[in-house]
């Protein structure tokens, strides 16, 4: 399958992982669109949310804590966004689930993301 992400979480494609267990990896995004910009990947190839069944209801609540606890180590806890982008209408380019972790900003006024107040 050509998904970039399962080529990360093999590591036949490098990139900056933060934390990986047996279920997730969490990696920089390669285009940030904040000081801290990471992406926090179940190892499972899923497309999207939408293809979310209840047999994943763990696994989306490790998704989740992962991201507390990457932000936490990042020094971000309390100042981030999560985001997932679903479906090619909700901007979603890679189709390998995944939550955006953003924050790092200095104050409420540099948050620069259109439409995500
Ligand atoms: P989407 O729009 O699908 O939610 O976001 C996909 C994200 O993956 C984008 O923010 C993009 O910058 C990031 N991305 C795409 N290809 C790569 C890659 O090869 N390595 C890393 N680290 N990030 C990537
Ligand atoms: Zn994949």
């Amino acid at each position: 399958m050509d998904c970039i992400f399962c080529k990360i979480i093999k590591k036949e494609s490098p990139s900056m992982i933060i934390y990986e267990d047996k279920d997730i990896i969490a990696f920089q995004n390669i285009r940030p669109l904040a000081p801290v910009h990471i992406l926090v990947v179940p190892k499972e190839h899923i497309p999207s949310v939408d293809q979310l069944e209840e047999k994943h209801k763990d696994l989306v609540g490790k998704i989740f804590l992962t991201a507390k606890k990457v932000a936490a180590d990042q020094g971000i806890a309390g100042a981030y966004k999560i985001v997932f982008n679903v479906g090619e209408g909700g901007g979603q380019i890679v189709f390998h689930l995944h939550l955006h972790l953003l924050g790092g900003w200095k104050s409420k006024e540099d948050i620069d993301m259109p439409g995500m107040p």
